[in-house]
């Protein structure tokens, strides 16, 4: 479903990205690892062309999103982004953060994008905040709202950069069961995530990044177990 090949990204001389190559494939959930500065989330970022490719191309679907005629507001609308910080619309309701985009992006009718949005938040175990506003939500709320949020545009792909990352750890769980579950619907999902014992639960591959370039690419058994190179090793010893 995503095709990654030779992909490079520089910010100023700043070499962030250097050369990756891989495929996720439909209903493939994917998790990104390693150190801080590593690139992960700029190669996140570049999934959906919230940074721009230097050089390479990414193919979702067939579709080089890398080319400059592809339209960019329909690439997003096809791949989901989730954020460690949330990023909800705090002037809206819980259920209008859900049907905002959908009614104005894709021409939902109010209703029909309610509808939707109670479906989702159902989902996300949270029926009973739909007229609750963001502020009154704890973290982990929060961030299950900003993942049914995502999955109102009905997208193909969704991607989550460390979306446990800024929450009290006793939240930390409701939101990756709330993945887990999203995950065998069989959701095509790429994820950056400290969460090791999730990563290799979870995830069918493991992607480790260090220093822009892509160190491994293998099952979380073998990973976790097993890894190739020093630099996982090492990393993997100073995180579990
Ligand atoms: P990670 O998510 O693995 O911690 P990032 O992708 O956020 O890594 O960052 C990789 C490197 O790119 C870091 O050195 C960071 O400072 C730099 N970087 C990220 N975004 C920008 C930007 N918009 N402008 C300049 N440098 C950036
Ligand atoms: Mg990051």
């Amino acid at each position: 479903m995503i095709k990654i090949d030779n992909l490079y990204k520089q910010f100023g001389k700043l070499e962030v990205l250097k050369g990756i190559t891989t495929s996720i494939k439909e209903g493939e959930v994917v998790a990104i690892i390693g150190p801080s500065g590593s690139g992960k989330s700029t190669f996140l970022r570049c999934m959906n062309l919230l940074e721009k490719p230097t050089a390479g191309h990414i193919l979702i679907n067939d579709l080089d999103i890398t080319d400059k005629k592809t339209n960019i507001m329909k690439v997003r609308q096809n791949v989901g982004m989730v954020f460690q910080h949330f990023y909800l619309f705090p002037h809206k309701s819980v259920l209008e953060n859900l049907t905002y985009a959908p009614m104005k992006v894709k021409g939902q009718s109010k209703q029909e994008a309610e509808k939707i949005g109670l479906e989702l938040l159902a989902k996300v175990g949270l029926s009973e905040k739909a007229n609750e506003y963001p502020g009154r939500l704890s973290g982990g709320q929060k961030q299950r709202v900003a993942i049914a949020r995502a999955l109102a545009m009905q997208p193909e792909v969704m991607l989550f950069d460390e979306p446990t990352s800024a929450l009290d750890p006793e939240m930390v769980k409701e939101v990756l069961d709330v993945m887990k579950s999203l995950a065998h619907t069989g959701m095509t999902m790429a994820i950056v995530t400290h969460e090791m014992g999730f990563a290799r639960e979870v995830a069918d591959r493991v992607l480790f990044l260090d220093g822009g370039v892509l160190v491994e690419d293998a099952p979380p058994n073998e990973f976790f177990t097993n890894p190739n190179s020093n630099r996982a090793k090492d990393f993997l010893q100073k995180m579990l």
